[in-house]
């Protein structure tokens, strides 16, 4: 059995529907120490929300069939009852969403907000836990925070909004935090003030932190390991510098074809992945990306349409995993990938 602080394994989040079965995530697996970063990417609907909602304890009450395991410090997430979940929710696992403007209640102050996530878990007075809402504030950076706790949620700009769901997120001090997009909505600097914060506060705290993104740019400046998903399954698995460096599965080529400066060139080509993302109710036979790879016709026979990969060691090895029938995927990506997303790099690596 794992000894990780966070171990998922093989979790499945189906829901039944009129038309048929979404798998939203089908047998995902994943581990996660404290102090360290997990970035889940993908495009929306390649369930990397569901699953990260799931560890939260979200289905509860909704129609998904849950299953597999969701191991917090050796107890499963998954056989709590709902008021032992509810007890967790907040305290020991939190979430910080992307949306601050539509996750906090418009008609209550922040610091009423942030109080009451804190008495939610602790019996104490109101007047205490606004004085803890003033220290949090001011420990994610919000000036002149004893006058700003009584603003309401319109009076802040979006960085200070994302900062306070930070505070809110962090004032039961969670051992794992599930970051949502945390900063897709802000401008390039105030993203990078947030990482930074983000950061300091998990060395202060020793969280645990699922950043879930669609960024690899994002991923490279947060995260330890990163988990690339794709119609609910993992395609690729490994360090944020083994797959940032030998990618080994065309998805997240093309994830990385969108980062704008992974070579720090601003003319480097943008090549957006062809295509949509595939409907979960009917996805592709064999490998789901298949409809949109451009490297199908490497592989011998019709396996990409077929037959679905296996999520293996590449052949690097190492904890390296890949999905995908590609036999010499470093070759190609240093012959054919590199030399148009990032020139530059194509003699150092
Ligand atoms: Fe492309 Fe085939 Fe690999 Fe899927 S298995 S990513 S279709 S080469």
């Amino acid at each position: 059995m794992s000894t990780s602080f966070l171990s998922v394994n093989d979790l499945k989040v189906h829901f039944p529907t009129e038309d048929g079965l979404v798998k939203a995530t089908d047998g995902l697996s994943f581990d996660l120490e404290r102090g360290e970063t997990l970035g889940i990417v993908g495009e929306s609907g390649s369930g990397k929300s569901v699953s990260s909602s799931t560890i939260l304890g979200l289905h509860r009450g909704s129609k998904a069939r849950v299953s597999g395991e969701i191991l917090l410090d050796g107890v499963d997430l998954l056989t709590l009852s709902d008021e032992e979940m509810r007890q967790r929710r907040g305290k020991d696992v939190a979430m910080i969403f992307q949306d601050p403007l539509s996750a906090m209640h418009p008609y209550y102050t922040v610091g009423n907000q942030i109080a009451e996530a804190y008495r939610v878990h602790h019996d104490v007075s109101k007047k205490a836990a606004k004085a803890r809402a003033v220290e949090m504030l001011e420990r994610v950076g919000i000036p002149q925070p004893d006058r700003r706790v009584d603003d309401y949620p319109h009076q802040f700009s979006g960085g200070m909004r994302q900062r306070a769901m930070i505070a809110m997120g962090l004032i039961n001090d969670p051992s794992l935090v599930i970051a949502d997009e945390p900063t897709t909505a802000l401008d390039v600097t105030v993203q990078a003030q947030i990482l930074d914060l983000l950061q300091d506060l998990q060395t202060e705290f020793q969280t645990a932190i699922i950043l879930i993104t669609h960024d690899l740019g994002v991923v490279a400046e947060m995260a330890d390991d990163v988990l690339v998903m794709y119609a609910g399954r993992a395609v690729e698995y490994g360090t944020v510098k083994e797959i940032l460096t030998h990618p080994e599965m065309p998805y997240t080529w093309g994830l990385l074809s969108s980062v704008p400066d992974v070579s720090g060139d601003p003319d480097a080509a943008l090549l957006p992945i062809p295509g949509n993302p595939p409907s979960l109710l009917n996805p592709p036979s064999g490998c789901a990306f298949h409809p949109r790879c451009t490297h199908r016709d490497k592989v011998a026979g019709d396996l990409c349409r077929t037959q679905l990969p296996d999520l293996v060691p590449g052949p690097r090895g190492g904890v390296h995993l890949k999905r995908c029938h590609l036999s010499d995927p470093d070759v190609i990506y240093r012959a054919e990938i590199l030399p148009e997303i990032a020139p530059d790099l194509v003699e150092e690596l």
